[in-house]
Parts: C-alpha cells; sequence; structure tokens
C-alpha cells in the first residue's frame, strides 16, 4: 500500500468524490456525497460487497429517533455521549464522540426516509452501556440485511460502484493532497482514476495478523471475525499522508463465539441473567461489562472456551435472533433436565456447575455479593431445564484509527486536516478510547454510518471547492 508522487500522473478520468470501501462506511458516504449533488465512484475490493457489515448483527445505537419515540423511549444525543464516555472513561476524542451522538438520530431517519432503510428499535433488553433502548436494526437484524438495504439504496441513488477493484496506491503531492488512487483488476492490470476528494472507508487492520500483534498483543492469536479484506490500508496511507493513528490498541470483541461452529451468540443471554462457567464450572468475571472486553477473559480461560449457560425464558429470547437460530440448527445449543446433566453434555464437574448455579441464585435473592460485582437480583434466577452453548472469544474488529475532526477530515500530526482526505468507520479513530474495554455497544457502526455520512457531506463539499463539477465527471 503505497504512496506514489502526483506529479506528471494525468488521468484518463476524473471523479468528484471517490470512496475506498463499500461498506456501511462507504455507502453512506457515497449516498450523503450523491444527495448533496456530487457524482461518486465508491471502489471495492470485493467481487460481492461484504466487509464486516454484512458479517456484522447490524445492530446500531441513535438517540432521539423518531423510532423510539414511537415506543414512548425519551433519549437525547446528550445522553448517548454520556454513555459512551462512561464505556471509554473519558478517552475517546470529546468532539468527535459528541458530533457522532448528535447526528446519529438523523442519520438513521434519512437513511429511512430517504434511502429506504426501514429501522426499528430492539426491544427486550438492554446493551452494555446504554441507559436506555436505542439499539436500532433492519427487521432481520442482520448485517447482511442492513448491506442489502444500503446497496439497494446506492443502486436507487445511481451511484457508481467498481467491484473486484483493489486500490493499491494513491497519488499524491507534497501536502498531503491526494490527486487520484490506482487499482488493481482481477486480470492483474491496473487502472488509475483522479478524484476531487477520497473518502477512506476500508475500515482496519483486523485482517493483518501482523498488526493486530503488533498493536493488540492480546488477540494476536484470536479468531478474526471480521472481513479478510481490512488489512489496515487506510491507516498506512493516511499516516504516510501525514496523518496519525490513535487508539490502536483499541477493539471489538466478542465473548460469545459458539465453537467450534463459528456463529455468533446474542448477548442478551448474558445480559438477561445467563452466566458462563470455564470448563473447571466456575465463573469467572462480570459477564454484564460488555461483550468486547469478555473476549480476553474467555481466552484465558482453559482451553481458551467456556460454557453459555441459560434457561428456557433465554432460550425463547435468543430465538428472536437468526444467530441464534443457526446454532441451533446447527447443533451448537443443548439442553438436559438438571444443571448436571448440562455439565456432564459439556465434560464440565457436575457438582462444580451445580454449585455456580446455587451462588447465582443467591446472588439473585440477595443472600450474596458477587465478587465479580454483576447485579444478578433484577432478573429472575436460572430454572429448569437448563441450556448451554461451547464458545470461544474472538476479534470483531480494530477500534483504532486515523485522527479525524468533527467533518471527518484526515488531520496531520500538527493537527491541520489534509487538504482532501476524509475517513469514518473502522478506517477512523474510534469511540473506544485506547483500553480494551472501552467499547460501547454498537458503536462500530455507529461510527460507521454517522462518520459515513458527514465524511460525505465534506467530501461534496471540498470537491465544490476544486471546481470539479458532476458533468465533468464520465465513467466509463
Ligand atoms: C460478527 C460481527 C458482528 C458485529 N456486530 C456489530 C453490531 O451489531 N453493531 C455494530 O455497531 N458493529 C458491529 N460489528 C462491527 C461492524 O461490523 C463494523 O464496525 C462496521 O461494519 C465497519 O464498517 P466499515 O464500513 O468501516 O467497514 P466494512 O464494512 O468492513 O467495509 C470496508 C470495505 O472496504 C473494503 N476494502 C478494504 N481495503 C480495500 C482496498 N484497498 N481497496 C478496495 N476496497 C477495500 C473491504 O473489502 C470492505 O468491503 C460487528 C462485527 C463483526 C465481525
Amino acid at each position: 500500500m503505497t504512496i506514489k508522487p502526483a506529479r506528471g500522473i494525468r488521468f484518463p478520468v476524473t471523479v468528484p468524490v471517490l470512496v475506498i470501501g463499500a461498506g456501511a462506511c462507504g455507502l453512506t458516504a457515497a449516498l450523503a456525497a450523491r444527495d448533496a449533488g456530487a457524482e461518486v465512484l465508491v471502489l471495492e475490493r470485493d467481487r460481492v460487497p461484504c466487509g464486516s457489515t454484512a458479517l456484522s448483527s447490524g445492530f446500531i445505537p441513535a438517540a432521539a429517533t423518531r423510532f423510539q419515540r414511537d415506543k414512548g423511549i425519551e433519549d437525547s444525543p446528550a445522553l448517548l455521549t454520556a454513555d459512551i464516555m462512561a464505556k471509554n472513561k473519558g478517552r475517546s476524542s470529546p468532539t468527535v464522540t459528541a458530533r457522532v451522538a448528535e447526528r446519529a438520530g438523523p442519520t438513521l431517519e434519512w437513511l429511512a426516509d430517504r434511502h429506504g432503510v426501514p429501522f426499528e428499535v430492539i426491544e427486550g433488553f438492554l446493551y452494555p452501556g446504554h441507559s436506555v433502548l436505542r439499539m436500532h436494526a433492519t427487521p432481520k437484524r442482520t448485517g447482511a440485511d442492513l448491506m442489502g438495504y444500503l446497496l439497494a439504496a446506492a443502486e436507487a441513488a445511481g451511484i457508481a460502484t467498481m467491484t473486484s477493484a483493489h486500490v493499491m496506491a494513491l497519488f499524491a503531492d507534497e501536502g498531503g493532497r491526494v490527486a487520484g488512487i490506482e487499482v488493481a483488476r482481477p486480470d492483474g492490470a491496473t487502472e488509475i482514476i483522479g478524484c476531487a476528494a477520497l473518502v477512506l472507508a476500508c475500515n482496519g487492520y483486523g485482517g493483518d495478523p501482523a498488526l493486530v500483534r503488533r498493536y493488540i498483543p492480546e488477540m494476536g492469536d484470536a479468531l478474526y471475525f471480521g472481513h479478510a479484506g481490512n488489512q489496515g490500508d487506510a491507516l498506512r496511507w493516511g499516516e504516510a499522508l501525514g496523518g496519525m493513528g490513535r487508539d490502536l490498541s483499541a477493539y471489538q470483541g466478542h465473548g460469545s463465539v459458539a465453537h467450534p461452529h463459528g456463529i455468533l451468540i446474542t448477548w442478551a443471554l448474558m445480559m438477561e441473567g445467563g452466566f458462563q462457567a470455564n470448563l473447571e464450572g466456575r465463573r469467572f468475571s462480570n459477564e454484564t461489562r460488555g461483550y468486547s472486553e469478555q473476549a480476553v477473559d474467555v481466552l484465558r480461560q482453559p482451553g481458551g472456551v467456556v460454557i453459555d449457560v441459560f434457561d428456557a425464558r433465554l432460550h425463547t429470547l435468543g430465538l428472536e435472533f437468526e444467530d441464534y437460530r443457526a446454532a441451533m440448527a446447527a447443533g451448537a445449543i443443548c439442553s438436559a433436565d438438571t444443571i448436571e446433566a448440562l455439565a456432564v453434555l459439556f465434560d464440565v464437574p457436575s457438582q462444580a456447575l451445580a454449585t455456580t448455579l446455587a451462588e447465582t441464585r443467591d446472588m439473585a435473592i440477595g443472600n450474596r455479593i458477587d465478587p465479580f460485582g454483576r447485579d444478578f437480583s433484577k432478573r429472575p434466577p436460572l430454572a429448569a431445564p437448563f441450556y448451554g452453548i461451547r464458545v470461544t472469544g474472538a476479534l470483531f474488529h480494530t477500534q483504532g484509527g486515523l485522527e479525524i475532526d468533527t467533518d471527518a477530515r484526515v488531520l496531520r500530526r500538527d493537527g491541520i486536516p489534509l487538504p482532501n482526505v476524509l475517513a469514518g468507520g473502522g478506517a477512523s479513530r474510534g469511540l473506544s478510547g485506547p483500553e480494551r474495554d472501552g467499547y460501547f455497544s454498537g458503536g462500530g457502526l455507529l461510527a460507521a454510518v454517522t462518520l459515513g455520512r458527514i465524511a460525505g457531506e465534506t467530501a461534496s463539499r471540498l470537491r465544490a471547492c476544486e471546481g470539479i463539477a458532476s458533468h465533468d465527471f464520465v465513467f466509463p
């Protein structure tokens, strides 16, 4: 991934706004730029756009939306900002965090009303760190469903998308202005395309094991559950142009991926009363802090696997989720009439698991304090029959990235924005701060769609400054 000198390069075609990456961030940026009157070209390395977005659960937090108001839920950007900052202990950029929280609600309403992405609020349980119900999703509650709507919207808006187009290099001048890109095609041919403004929407570095080991050594050997094509290109380009990577040790993990089936198991099971026990039958953490930080705790248990333990009430809740139903079909979910029988199914010491269950019941009725700090009193104690799933911890996506301002412009080390380079989603610094426990549930897509929209709007303004009119753009 290189930067080449722009001097002397004549591009056969120059587009007003060029977007690298066709995930949630790139498609949202393209829609925003198009709405603002700019012609846009999206470049995507895969033959069929997927990204981590299509692999995700597709849940996006947003505050004060009409979807919340319809359900009588009171929320505000200030409360969303406070929740995010509480989770990351005040370590994310305060200005960018507040801007994202403020624009998230209007962005989901814009996607729904103008671009036909039908959001609804997920009810029934609160995600870790959320003060109120504010997770939004499309009806099937999957990232693939969300991607389907975004791709349909891009097509309806007449946005040009070039797939099987792996951007290999940027052409830039000494001041960090990007004049165009070089793209490799599957047959080995390369093409160059000029641009007035560039949006880096090609996510983080989860797909580059060397970068993961360098920045996040604790997850160096973990299963990477995100999109393999996200290999740190935005970070490398941005840094080479004079930008700076921030919070590179941050990430979204998950402590509940069915093993060996490789299917995400909703954390709602834990939030609503389930617990995790290791292969010795013992709990090892407060499960309700967050699914992300739980990944490392799970991986540190014997064998790097643990058992999600829950009951029929929670099984019914799980069935609302497509992933859970897939886990069911794959045979990942076992049940038994007694906790001892469940323990036998997972080769866990029966007496130890029975004792652990009894302890959680005692905590639920206030007869015992959880040494890990969890409050079990708000949910009914687990009751027979019992259910279990063997799970492991995984890396979902990296949260560090390029430092940006509130207009999604990539900042140089001296704090001045690069002339025409924007970043959002996994390509930019996330909302987690530097620590592993800073990830706010849904923070990945929140940053992808909101910063994507902001980046698209800014890119559209920049191309206007460049004097490149939409009619100059003819893409063959
Ligand atoms: C299993 C799982 C569940 C998740 N669930 C949630 C959730 O419920 N809520 C939430 O907020 N977050 C969730 N996340 C995180 C979320 O998926 C990401 O934060 C989000 O999708 C990032 O969007 P993006 O557009 O930045 O990146 P992506 O969707 O990954 O898109 C980036 C695109 O860039 C392309 N690309 C990369 N390099 C190049 C290049 N050089 N040239 C051309 N194209 C390139 C890639 O192929 C890819 O299509 C989950 C992640 C996983 C793995």
